[in-house]
């Protein structure tokens, strides 16, 4: 079969690899229909984490069920599902407590298209079938009516936004939301659209990219223009930190409100990343931090999508053929579908 693979930093090219087969009896096959990019793979594409030879593309999708084991069920062969990016059995201890990210099954990070971080190869969505070791808990039925290139990103990036936003806002019912986009493209977005569908009496959107503010704006944000360096015009009891500087982390501590929340979704890549604990100690800023857990969220998040109150496709930014993948996949985004047509 054909997989997208990412052979040497910035070049991307369609290969002949093995089908993956069923090799347990709770395993399904699932055949990609729109995949989208996530805001980490144009940064694993170019090299930006050390490669370890080639590796498959794509960890967001919806796909058709093409095979199922004999133990599965609730799940039928031709079913349209979203598929979880991170591999979680369900079944431990972790993964019972909603913690479906650090599943004790496997080890950390063990996610689709994503080899150059985990340095296991566990197959790309870019692909002609995957292998779902765990269909009950990774494979999620897409709600009537809804096309497939609409719903890619929510494997990942949405149910991202989606619980950057929601605990906070259940424990602070109608508080207002502070997003901070600092070079992550699409996730901030979906923390806007979750934001204002979970009930924050207002969103504000600080950035320094005038695309992303407005874009921003259009799905119902208020735009806040910064550079990160001069301090917020306010507080908020709820912040989110989207993005890569530590000036726009710095910015998200300072800008929120005293026993406030801070919630980063951000991965920051330097060995150590500076916080400003003493002011975060003095004003009892509640920072958190940490992946999304996919698999548990992803109910939560097909309901919204299910009764429209959460529209990925108005995130998207370009959709294009599969044939189209390797040119498209490198090109700028802010958020990428790629489909069969
Ligand atoms: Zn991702
Ligand atoms: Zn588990």
């Amino acid at each position: 079969m054909r997989q997208l693979t990412c052979v040497e930093a910035g070049k991307v090219e369609w290969r002949e690899v093995p089908e993956p087969r069923l090799a347990g009896d709770g395993e399904a096959l699932v055949r990609p229909l729109a995949v989208a990019r996530c805001d980490i793979d144009l940064f694993l594409a170019a090299g930006f984490f050390p490669l370890r030879g080639p590796f498959a593309l794509g960890h967001e999708c919806v796909g058709e069920i093409v095979a199922l084991g004999d133990a599965v069920r609730g799940l039928e062969i031709g079913q349209r599902v979203v598929v979880s990016f991170q591999l979680s059995c369900g079944r431990c201890a972790r993964c019972r407590a909603g913690h479906t990210a650090v599943c004790e099954a496997y080890p950390t990070l063990s996610d689709y298209g994503m080899q150059p971080l985990s340095g296991t190869e566990h197959g790309g969505m870019l692909s002609d079938l995957i292998r779902v070791p765990h269909a009950s808990t990774m494979l999620h039925p897409v709600p009537h009516g809804l096309e497939p290139a609409a719903l890619a990103s929510v494997s990942d990036n949405v149910p991202d936004g989606y619980r950057a936003v929601a605990p906070h806002l259940a424990a602070q019912p109608g508080s207002e939301v502070l997003i901070v986009s600092h070079g992550l493209a699409s996730i901030p977005l979906y923390a806007v659209q979750a934001a204002l569908a979970l009930g924050a009496s207002c969103v504000d959107f600080a950035s320094d990219d005038g695309d992303a503010r407005a874009h921003a704006e259009r799905l119902g944000a208020r735009a806040v223009e910064t550079d990160f360096q001069a301090a917020p015009p306010r507080t908020y009891p709820i912040v989110v930190d989207a993005g890569v500087t530590p000036a726009g982390l710095a910015y998200a501590v300072r800008a929120t409100e005293p026993e406030g929340v801070c919630q980063s979704v951000s991965f920051h890549p330097g060995k150590t990343t500076p916080v400003p604990l003493g002011r975060m100690y003095t004003l009892g800023v509640r920072f958190h931090v940490g992946r999304c857990h996919a698999a548990a969220v992803l109910p939560d998040v097909l309901a919204l999508v299910g009764r429209g109150a959460l529209r990925p496709q108005a995130v998207t930014t370009h959709v294009a053929g599969w044939e189209d993948a390797p040119r498209a996949w490198l090109e700028p985004a802010v958020k990428l579908v790629v489909e069969r047509r």
